[in-house]
């Protein structure tokens, strides 16, 4: 807000005006939106060209093609992230056949026909299913909404395929579009090291996953190596798709346990059990949604991988993750650091962990960096 001294005119929602300094000259193309924060989101920082049907095709037919070569891992990708494609508010994945968008800012929301059609065009997938229902719209003004925006409903699961491994995806009801796309590497991270702990003579490793949601990680650990995966989670609907999943790529019934409950809970009921893991991986909700809940997410983080670390195997590894973009990579390195020494333990960090390529971070906007992760190994 601060950042703008004076309106001129009075554009609507979604309109396209002209950010200029303070001697009048020309900043940038912008899409205005007087009921957000943000109330002028960038289209494009070259005066000649103009913001029309043939400009913001091009932007999707870009950011589709640039994605081509993700397509040999995985049917189930994210086409559109937004700022980092230079489309501001607009998400848009691909599950199969199916396409999923949401329309987050007024900017994408006038423009919607011309880019629900530049996406049909530049993938050939007819079918587009809209989940604007996040509640990022209320703080632009714009109602939730959801339904076929293009095409026929799609059915109630999608079968994707990623590394190998096969999800049904409910993209009416999930979370997100459905499938949490940006931890795809990770995932296929999780697969190998499952493999390595295996491969170590007379090992039967066990792993842990912690908020599975429906069992990414769990299948992969599964299938990479692990001989028991135990998967923890809130949501009775994500446990059920998660045993699904686990059937659907032909996993031991028996190998496979799973937990209706809270996390923070169920690792000190570990704990007492005395369970013990080779490979625990923790991937928890966004604990802190702005800057204001920075102290609080702090303490949650610090709870879960303390707990964490305490029921991992000496040589075992711990996946730990934080989707808030408020919490930045050395705060969140610095907090899993005082989990090691609270827990007594040694451990060596061997990766630093990020969202997968469609999921670019633009260097001019280091905001829209989020996902972030460590992998250790217990020393
Ligand atoms: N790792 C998953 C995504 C995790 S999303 C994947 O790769 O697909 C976070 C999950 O945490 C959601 O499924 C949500 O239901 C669950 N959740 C949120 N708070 C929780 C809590 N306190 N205890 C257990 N599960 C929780």
């Amino acid at each position: 807000d601060t950042a703008i001294s004076r309106v001129k005119g009075k554009p609507a929602a979604g309109d396209t005006v002209a950010v200029r300094g303070h001697e009048g000259q020309w900043l940038a193309w912008a899409a205005y939106s007087p009921a957000s924060t943000l109330r002028a989101r960038c289209w494009s920082f070259v005066e000649a060209e103009a913001v029309d049907a043939g400009w913001l095709s091009a932007r999707v037919r870009e950011a589709v093609a640039r994605r081509s070569h993700l397509a040999a891992n995985s049917n189930a990708l994210r086409l559109v992230f937004g700022e980092a494609d230079g489309l501001p508010g607009l998400i848009a994945d691909r599950y199969a056949d199916q396409i999923v968008v949401q329309f987050q800012a007024a900017g994408v929301e006038a423009h919607r026909q011309t880019l629900l059609d530049a996406l049909v065009a530049a993938t050939d997938c007819g079918n587009v299913f809209d989940r604007s229902d996040s509640a990022g719209r209320n703080r632009e003004g714009l109602p939730p909404t959801s339904g076929v925006a293009r095409g026929v409903e799609p059915p109630e699961r999608i079968a994707i395929g990623e590394h190998g491994r096969r999800f049904w995806v409910d993209v009416r009801h999930g979370h997100k579009t459905g499938w949490y796309i940006d931890q795809r590497d990770n995932r296929a991270l999780a697969a190998q090291l499952a493999g390595r702990a295996r491969a170590a003579p007379g090992r039967e490793p066990t792993a842990l996953n912690c908020f599975c949601y429906t069992g990414g990680f769990s299948v992969a650990l599964a299938a990479g190596g692990a001989a028991s995966v135990l998967s923890i989670d809130s949501s009775a609907e994500a446990l059920a798709l998660g045993r699904e999943n686990w059937r659907l790529n032909g996993l031991a019934e028996a190998a496979g346990e799973w937990r209706d409950g809270n996390v923070f809970e169920a690792l000190r009921a570990l704990r007492a059990e005395e369970r013990r893991f080779d490979l625990i991986v923790l991937d928890p909700p966004k604990f802190a949604s702005s800057h204001h809940h920075v102290d609080r997410a702090a303490r949650a983080y610090k709870d879960i991988n303390l707990s964490a670390l305490r029921l991992l195997e000496p040589g075992g590894c711990l996946l730990t993750f934080s989707c808030s973009g408020a919490v930045g990579v050395e705060l969140f390195q610095k907090i899993v650091a005082g989990a090691v020494t609270d827990a007594g333990i040694e451990a060596q960090l061997l990766r630093r962990l990020a969202a997968g390529e469609d999921h670019p971070l633009r260097m001019s906007h280091p905001e829209g960096e989020y996902l972030k992760g460590l992998l250790l190994r217990r020393v």
